[in-house]
């Protein structure tokens, strides 16, 4: 797979340079002449195409980052003349309810609304009044939502989406094609942060935009040329050969997360565990219906028993200790190695619980995981 690191591609004479450009103003999702690699480079359509076969789509645009994903998906929708509200679920990726706020409202004025969970799950009844009320232009969702690992009733959302003409786009990086494929059941698009599950390894940043709508794709491969979004042939090269083994990594990490929600469930230290594969999870079977038997994903969020606040992180600073050889605090997700994040560390007011913990699974053994887990429970007693 070779790396074009090539700024600007020979284009031999004038004539085949006006076609070029020519061509560039209508994008074909490959170019018969290769320009600019701002524009397009052939590394990065290559590891395009592996996503593509992923997410069973017929484009799929990489960026360097996932909020350039999320951005450009976004911003695609604005035609400067729209005046229909947008509506955000508000269980999702918090960059992404910032940039709604910071970005979409405060400077660009535009009409953002938000549409949240009762008891942690999204109930249909509720989306279809909220629908009918607002009209929006666009829907933005994610399948498995951060930290709490809400699963909204995905094909109840987009049906009622569309029938008040909505637009659909989906943040597929916590659940990843291996669990659901959004395309297939109607998003317009699915974005993700490629940083995680997809190049897998915490060595890459990176996003990704896909989906089967060639106007969608043409307003993208636009917007991402003169924003300057484009990832780098260095990075889509390193993106094509981690991706290969994404299913297989992705397996182990479903295998060892619900392994290691079933340890702590049994855990008469922790107060709470949520994952969307436990019978007990809010939306279990909004997981179950979207997921079958695939799996649940690869994210466990747990909350330390106690009586106060005080004793609670203490439990919870206690057990970040007791696994540091093994377990690292890291703020991101989907590594090779188990890591994780306090979560009232990070969402302060949103989610204050002290003892609370996000875990990230990886994919080393199973039994060395969960050794290293009991042992640090043990040391708590
Ligand atoms: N979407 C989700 C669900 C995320 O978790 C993140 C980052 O954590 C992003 C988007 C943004 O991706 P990136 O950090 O690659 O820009």
């Amino acid at each position: 797979m070779p790396v074009y690191r090539d700024a600007g591609f020979e284009l031999y004479s004038a004539e085949i340079a006006a076609e070029a450009f020519r061509n560039e103003t209508d994008p074909a999702r490959v170019p018969s002449y290769y320009i600019y690699s701002r524009y397009r480079n052939p590394t990065v359509v290559a590891a395009e195409e592996e996503v593509m076969k992923l997410e069973g789509t017929k484009w799929a645009l990489l960026t360097q980052s996932g909020m350039s994903a999320v951005d450009t998906a976004i911003t695609i929708f604005q035609d400067g003349k729209n005046n229909r509200p947008w509506l955000f679920f508000s269980e999702i990726y918090g960059g992404t309810l910032s940039y709604a706020e910071s970005i979409l409202k405060k400077r660009r004025g535009l009409d953002i609304h938000s549409f949240a969970p009762i008891n942690e799950r999204y109930d249909l009844g509720e989306f279809e009044s909220v629908m009918k009320a607002l009209r929006p232009q666009l829907v933005y969702l994610e399948i498995i939502s951060n930290p709490m690992l809400v699963v909204p009733d995905a094909t109840g959302i987009f049906r009622i989406a569309k029938k008040y003409r909505s637009r659909i786009i989906v943040d597929n990086t916590f659940a990843t094609p291996y669990l659901w494929k959004p395309v297939e059941h109607g998003a317009d698009i699915v974005i993700h942060s490629a940083t995680k599950y997809l190049a897998g390894h915490g060595n890459f940043t990176g996003g990704v935009l896909c989906g089967n709508d060639s106007a969608l794709m043409k307003s993208a491969i636009e917007y991402r040329k003169y924003i300057g979004h484009m990832l780098s042939a260095d990075d889509a090269y390193r993106l094509h050969s981690q991706i290969q083994t994404f299913k297989l990594r992705f397996e182990r990490q479903c295998r060892n997360a619900a392994q290691v929600a079933g340890l702590l469930k049994r855990s008469k230290l922790i107060r709470k565990v949520w994952y969307p594969g436990l019978n007990d999870h809010p939306s279990h079977k909004e997981a179950l219906g979207l997921f079958r038997d695939k799996g649940f994903g690869g994210i466990v969020t747990f909350d330390f028993a106690g009586k106060t606040g005080s004793g609670k992180r203490k439990r919870r600073d206690k057990f970040i200790k007791a696994v540091s050889d093994k377990i690292k605090l890291r703020p991101t997700l989907g590594d090779p190695h188990t890591i994780l994040l306090p979560v009232e560390a990070v969402w302060r007011e949103k989610y204050p619980e002290p003892g609370m913990i996000r875990l990230s699974a990886g994919f080393e053994e199973t039994e060395e995981l969960l050794a290293t887990i009991m042992k640090a429970l043990g040391s708590l007693e």
